[in-house]
């Protein structure tokens, strides 16, 4: 009996132990930000690349857009200008390893380290500025790449809709796709490197930016996104504090403070790591 209750104890502990490890990594990736203004925030992975890269700067500069660019550390020394270009036209950058594994989880933590590493340096060197944001290869990382990422400073972003899609075949299809998925907040993902087919992202990038815009949509680049969480929830923190210091309401109504607690949404060290580092 004693052993039974021993070996019950014990389960029970290694449960917790495994659900401690495995629920703030979790909690600490961006897939979209809490905001509700019309924002969403285009981002392209894989680049940089000397066509469609070059391409959707043209499409971007002609509606005024600025986006998130996930590079390679790899293809940012082949075409290191081009890395430049992105960042001197206003875009953020963020880090998608140096050669793009398959797969980071299944990579020893040295290698992962070092995928993150060398390519951060690469982006560093063309840029001048070392990249915050990370987007593992497609969407792929468990504890401990995320132990590894969160040692080098590396935030986390992952997506709320993606273009690239095997229900969406045709540029036109990739677009429909993102604008029935769109809500405030969202994170489109979208490619500019790896395979020839990208083309399809290109023509897609500015049927979507016209379709967004129609919709009342502003796009943003992921920083000015979670910048913009930041304020609207340190906003209706101020409000609950004003609210709090309320006297008790007689009638029996809500105070405003109760209305704004209602509308609290809980606070995020996620978005503002990114934001300050
Ligand atoms: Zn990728």
């Amino acid at each position: 009996m004693l052993r039974l209750l021993k070996a019950l104890i014990l389960a029970v502990a290694l449960l917790a132990h495994r659900w401690g490890h495995a629920v703030p990594w979790r909690g600490d990736v961006v897939y979209r930000a809490r905001v509700s203004e019309k924002l969403a925030a285009l981002t392209f992975d894989d680049g940089p690349h000397p066509e469609f890269t070059p391409a959707i700067l043209d499409i971007l500069e002609r509606y005024g857009v600025r986006a998130t660019f996930f590079m390679v550390g790899s293809s940012v020394e082949l075409y290191p200008e081009i890395a430049k270009e992105v960042w001197e036209r206003g875009h953020a950058i963020g880090n998608h390893t140096y050669t793009h594994p398959a797969n980071l989880e299944l990579l020893p933590d040295w290698a992962i380290r070092r995928e993150v590493e060398r390519s951060a340096e690469a982006i560093e060197r063309a840029t001048g500025e070392r990249p915050v944001l990370f987007r593992p290869p497609r969407g792929r990382f468990g504890s401990k790449a995320a132990a590894v990422l969160s040692g080098a400073h590396q935030k986390v972003v992952l997506w709320t809709v993606s273009a690239d899609h095997h229900e969406a075949k045709t540029p036109h299809e990739m677009a429909e796709r993102v604008l029935r998925l769109i809500r405030p907040g969202a994170i489109v993902l979208l490619h500019d490197g790896s395979t020839p087919a990208r083309w399809k992202d290109v023509v897609a990038t500015s049927m979507l930016i016209e379709a967004l815009r129609k919709r009342g949509y502003r796009l943003v680049t992921v920083p000015e996104l979670l910048r913009s969480e930041l304020k609207e929830m340190s906003s209706r923190r101020d409000d609950v504090q004003r609210g709090a210091g309320d006297p008790p309401s007689s009638s029996g109504r809500r105070s405003p403070g109760a209305k704004a607690r209602r509308g609290i949404t809980p606070g995020r060290s996620s978005a503002r790591a990114a934001v300050s580092a």
